[in-house]
């Protein structure tokens, strides 16, 4: 168990910063994880924490000792990449003991930390096959044992789950997260999936074009969004963009919108599907409230999504829930929406 900090780490490849001033601090037994789009970073900055790439500034250091310019055996941190990485020839228990026999662990010890890293995962009974006669799960699985086999202050995971079914990639999950606990292993995994990053994590981590965008718990981020890309990547949101007035925003379409903020300056609007009221009636007691169309309506079992043009330029997405009995809009049909003032108002990026 350790803390694990970042101090202003960045990787550079010529003019290019694939990690820009990366600073992370992550607690003892915390459950961090990298989330952005492809390119943004995450996996150079994971590959920075576990030694395979140097930085070209900053430090990293693990529970208190700085291991920057160690390579990777020497910074006790267990790895479990996407495609498990298991050797085909070698047995479960084998592969398992791979790493425990490159750090020059006693021999007489091997047995007894193979077998209770393949416990934690429940694999002992499939200790003597080959990774070939087992399911994508199971040999995920080992590679996690593998990972945890020789105690690891700290666990990193690089999309470890993208390999998987929907479904079994939900169990997994919920495998991964409750061991993870239990250990309490400082734990730093990548993804790009929001909806992994958002069931696992304690806290996560925004990134775009190498550079941190958001650190903060989910709340923080569906909430508290820092910015339009944060607002847009967590989550779901409807744009609507134009030039701030004081704190009311005038739209590209013509609507004045009430804000809750003041910037200058173009701006962009965000709001989430869930907090625009929809009505067939005119609405009352919000400070934004308009007559629309709607242009699309999409059935998604328990939410449906109502798409509502504003203005030729202008539109916003409400979302319902499908309660029994309620009267789903037509495409087409005139409606009214509305939402209170916001705070998510953003300078124009
Ligand atoms: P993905 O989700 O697609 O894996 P990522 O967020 O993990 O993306 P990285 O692999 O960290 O992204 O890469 C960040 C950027 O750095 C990318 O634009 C990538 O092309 C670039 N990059 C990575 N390795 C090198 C390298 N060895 N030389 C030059 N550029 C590199």
């Amino acid at each position: 168990m350790a803390r694990l900090e970042l101090q202003s780490v960045s990787k550079r490849y010529g003019e290019f910063h694939a990690a820009r001033e990366v600073s992370l601090d992550i607690a003892d037994g915390e459950f961090l994880v990298l989330l952005g789009p492809s390119g943004c970073g995450k996996t150079t900055t994971l590959r920075m924490i576990a030694g395979f790439i140097d930085p070209t500034e900053g430090s990293v250091h693990i529970g208190g000792r700085d291991v920057t310019r160690l390579p990777p055996w020497k910074r006790n941190a267990g790895l479990v990449f996407q495609n498990y990485a298991l050797f085909p020839h070698m047995s479960v228990a084998q592969n398992v003991a791979f790493g425990l026999e490159m750090r020059s662990t006693p021999k007489s010890e091997i047995p007894g930390l193979v077998s209770e890293a393949l416990q934690l995962v429940q694999l002992e009974h499939l200790a003597d096959r080959l990774p070939r006669q087992m399911s994508g799960g199971q040999q995920q699985r080992v590679a996690l044992a593998r990972a945890l086999v020789f105690h690891p202050d700290v666990l990193l995971l690089d999309e470890p789950l993208s390999n998987l079914d929907a479904k079994l990639r939900h169990d997994v999950r919920v495998e991964i997260r409750s061991l993870q606990q239990r250990l309490g292993l400082t734990t730093v995994m990548v993804t790009h999936d929001q909806e992994e990053a958002l069931t696992m994590a304690d806290r996560l981590v925004v990134m775009k074009d190498g550079q941190v965008r958001q650190v903060g718990s989910q709340r923080d981020l569906y909430e508290h969004p820092a910015d339009s890309f944060v607002a847009d990547f967590v989550g779901r949101s409807s744009f609507i963009r134009g030039r701030m007035h004081g704190t009311t925003l005038k739209s590209a379409g013509g609507l004045e919108i009430v804000c809750g903020r003041e910037i200058v300056g173009d701006a962009v609007v965000a709001l989430r599907p869930e907090r625009v009221h929809l009505s067939k009636q005119p609405l009352q007691g919000m400070e934004n409230v308009f007559p629309g169309q709607v242009t699309f309506v999409s059935y998604m079992g328990s939410l449906i999504d109502v798409h509502v043009k504003l203005s030729e330029a202008d539109q916003v997405i409400a979302q319902l829930p499908n309660h029994e009995g309620h009267e789903l809009p037509d495409v087409g049909e005139a409606v009214h929406v509305g939402w209170s003032s916001t705070a998510s108002v953003f300078p124009a990026q």
